[in-house]
């Protein structure tokens, strides 16, 4: 079911580190979107009709149509679930929730209810994506490696819910690769084996090294300190191409290449969402999330250090 015309108004749940860094700038810059409520426990956005309790809000705002998660996935399938059944559309931060089944059954709601699902994924709106992905339909991918080491202690400073049950571990910015990996990819590959490195003291892993089909693999760690590393180095049979610091920067055989200019990936997400919503359309890929589920089934679990933020 389409819907309105843009400006559309919106509601961001969970007001919280990347609903600050990303989503209220991005919202408040595009002409497609008037925040109209945020609904948190605790956060605000100044200026911005305020809601703690969900339910109160979705009864008090049936004119907000559009409602964007940004929880961290544990709590978010309860939430996607009431704003369908109160027909509104919803986005998912990424990843879209705990499991694989649960986005399903959003799927399935969103479609009875006739409303869009989106599940984001902000990495593929990186400016060096869609590049990389022209480049690679010409050639023939040999090999890829991917290096995404991260600290965790900067990107989710106290943030227990990546260790509890759910929270995926570094697999929460793994699964960013991997979203590059599953948009760029010509042919689809699949995971032979893993090896999860997890704290003593904790539920996820902080480390892990997934090997794929067709010579891909990836090496992901959240204790990196000093400079990061998010890379991705493609070998084809007309050279390599890299992607670096997350897919905002294209190389060909070492040389950077040019790249057009670029809106960022939360504006280019939103600029995503209103034409979803504009042409009554769905966009959900669980491909990112099929190979970390598959990690976390196929892995061998290492304990290492314990891990303290
Ligand atoms: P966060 O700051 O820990 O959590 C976001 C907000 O969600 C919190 O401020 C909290 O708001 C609400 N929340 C947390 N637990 C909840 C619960 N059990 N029930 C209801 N609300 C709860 O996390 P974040 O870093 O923004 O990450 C959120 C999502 O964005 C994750 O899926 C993550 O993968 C993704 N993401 C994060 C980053 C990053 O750099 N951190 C980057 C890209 C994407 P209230 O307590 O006020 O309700």
């Amino acid at each position: 079911m389409a819907h309105g015309t843009s400006p559309y108004k919106i509601a961001l749940v969970g007001i919280g580190k990347i609903a600050r860094d990303q989503h209220v700038p991005a919202l408040q810059a595009s002409p497609d979107w008037e925040l109209a409520a945020t609904v948190s426990r605790s956060g605000t956005v100044e200026g911005v009709e305020a809601h703690r309790d969900f339910d109160a809000f979705l009864a008090a705002r049936p004119d907000i149509e559009v409602i964007s998660l940004c929880l961290p996935p544990q709590p978010r399938f309860a939430y996607a679930r009431k704003a369908l059944l109160a027909r509104r559309h919803v986005m998912l931060e990424k990843p879209p929730g705990q499991t694989l089944a649960e986005v399903q059954a959003l799927q399935r709601l969103a479609a009875k209810q006739g409303v869009t699902l989106y599940a984001s994924w902000h990495s593929r709106m990186a400016a060096g994506v869609a590049a990389a992905k022209s480049r690679l339909i010409e050639r023939v991918v040999q090999g890829v490696h991917i290096t995404w080491k991260e600290d965790v202690r900067k990107w989710h400073p106290g943030q227990d819910w990546v260790f509890e049950p759910g929270g995926m571990g570094v697999m929460d910015p793994g699964i960013n690769a991997l979203s590059i990996l599953t948009e760029i990819l010509p042919e689809p590959v699949h995971l032979v084996s893993a090896e999860l490195e997890f704290p003593e003291n904790r539920d996820t892993p902080i480390a892990a090294r997934l090997d794929f089909t067709g010579n891909v693999g990836a090496v992901f760690d959240w204790r990196q300190e000093g400079p990061q590393s998010w890379d991705i180095e493609i070998e084809t049979n007309k050279g390599a191409i890299a992607l670096r610091d997350g897919g905002a920067r294209l190389e060909i055989d070492g040389t950077p290449a040019p790249l057009p200019e670029h809106p960022g990936e939360y504006p280019a997400l939103y600029a995503r969402m209103a034409e979803l919503v504009a042409k009554g359309e769905s966009d959900v890929d669980l491909a990112p999330m099929i190979h970390i589920a598959d990690a976390m089934t196929l892995g061998r679990r290492v304990t290492v250090a314990p891990f303290n933020f």
